[in-house]
């Protein structure tokens, strides 16, 4: 466990409580189906209250201030209870932070309260049908035409799209590659959603643009910096997703622990086989050297301190950690593991998507090489 401060402690039992109460029968009622913007409007603007997207962003923005360790700690038992619902939680609060820091005084004040308070909904798109790994490859270009951009492209995978009420699209300018914020009512993309193996809850969207007309003035930050940019969304998105892992693995070990409790078989409890026993201790380990993961590295965004390497270590680990856990809580349960009866079938499956969104495994092992050799394996 973190060392957590009594305060950290009280916000996070009171959180958990909200979860357990409202929140969990709420989920669960609603079922696998995707959720409607309302509700999940509903359960944002709700969860806002005990702080989550709020906490990490300074009080002058009308945030907490309270870090991004506490942010995280949150965050974990939100994945614990959904990870439907923790999505949209991640694209706002990384949002928010790009916005904080690079966006004309008058998006701020348009777009950052709602985003704190959980009833607007942000997406980022960066990437396309032929652009994955590959986030220089962008190709959506924007076009200047006076003092508006004309947006044309194709994105894909993007988080919340069902849900946005504007996008922030990274474009291909004559300068580089920029961020564009697309509001949906006055700047309108066409969205439609991807069906995937599991959270189809929450909105991953393909997202078209067609000579969409914005004014230069919705750039955020610098023209031909979208680049660099992106690679700071990369650094808290990624310790995010990495305690992703940690919030799914956690539900999985307690539901296993239990299941190892009460399932018997050659007259003993299946807790007291050891090879029960030692998936349990692993799977335990693992989590909590997950999370220290991530916690290192949210500790290091809130010194002021960059922190690519730690935040790439913390995503590869906790989310290749979770696919590890949760097969083995399903293996735990027996027969009973691959029913829709246990919720670890739906771990598992959830599971196996994180590896890939904000860079794969792959793609965090090159970085950490690169930042230990000095010598990269892309450009
Ligand atoms: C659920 C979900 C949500 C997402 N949300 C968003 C979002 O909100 N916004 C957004 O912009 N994108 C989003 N993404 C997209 C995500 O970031 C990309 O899927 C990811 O970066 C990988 O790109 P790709 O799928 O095109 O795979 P590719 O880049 O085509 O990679 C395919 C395989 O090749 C490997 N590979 C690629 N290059 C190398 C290399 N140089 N060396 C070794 N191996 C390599 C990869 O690791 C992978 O195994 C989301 C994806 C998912 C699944």
């Amino acid at each position: 466990m973190n060392q957590r401060s009594e305060d950290q402690q009280l916000a996070i039992d009171n959180l958990r409580r909200f979860l357990d109460q409202k929140i969990e029968p709420e989920f669960k009622a609603h079922g696998s189906g995707p959720v409607p913007r309302e509700l999940m409007k509903d359960w944002t603007t709700q969860l806002a209250q005990f702080g989550l997207i709020n906490a990490p962003h300074p009080a002058e923005y009308g945030g907490l201030g309270l870090g991004w360790q506490t942010h995280l700690m949150l965050y974990e038992e939100v994945v614990y209870t959904s990870s439907d619902i923790a999505l949209p939680i991640v694209i706002n609060t990384c949002a928010a932070d790009l916005i904080m820091n690079l966006a004309p005084v008058a998006l701020r004040e348009r777009y950052l309260p709602g985003l704190l308070d959980g009833s607007v909904f942000a997406s980022i798109a960066i990437s396309e049908p032929a652009v994955g790994s590959d986030v220089a490859a962008v190709q959506t270009r924007a076009r200047r035409d006076g003092d508006h951009w004309v947006i044309t492209g194709e994105k894909t995978w993007i988080t919340n799209g069902r849900y946005s009420d504007f996008l922030i699209c990274t474009c291909r300018t004559d300068e580089g590659l920029t961020h564009i914020l697309l509001d949906r009512e006055e700047h309108p993309y066409e969205v439609r959603d991807v069906h995937k193996i599991a959270l189809n809850g929450q909105s991953t969207t393909q997202i078209f643009l067609d000579d969409v007309r914005v004014p230069v003035e919705n750039t955020i930050g610098r023209i031909g910096e979208g680049l660099r940019q992106t690679l700071t969304v990369f650094e808290r998105a990624r310790c995010h997703v990495g305690m992703t892992g940690v919030g799914l693995a956690r539900r999985a070990l307690d539901e296993s622990i239990r299941y190892a409790q009460e399932r018997s078989q050659h007259g003993k409890q299946i807790a007291a086989h050891q090879l029960i026993a030692e998936k349990i201790a692993t799977m335990a380990t693992g989590i909590d050297a997950a999370r220290l993961l991530a916690m290192r590295a949210a500790s290091m965004i809130d010194m002021g301190l960059r922190c690519d390497t730690e935040c790439a270590m913390a995503k590869w680990y906790g989310t290749e950690m979770a696919v590890k856990v949760t097969r083995d809580a399903v293996q735990i349960h027996g027969g009973n593991g691959v029913t829709t009866e246990f919720p670890v079938e739906r771990l598992a499956r959830e599971a196996l998507i994180f590896p890939i969104p904000d860079g794969t495994t792959e793609i965090q092992k090159l970085m950490i090489a690169r930042a230990l050799t000095g010598i990269p394996a892309f450009r």
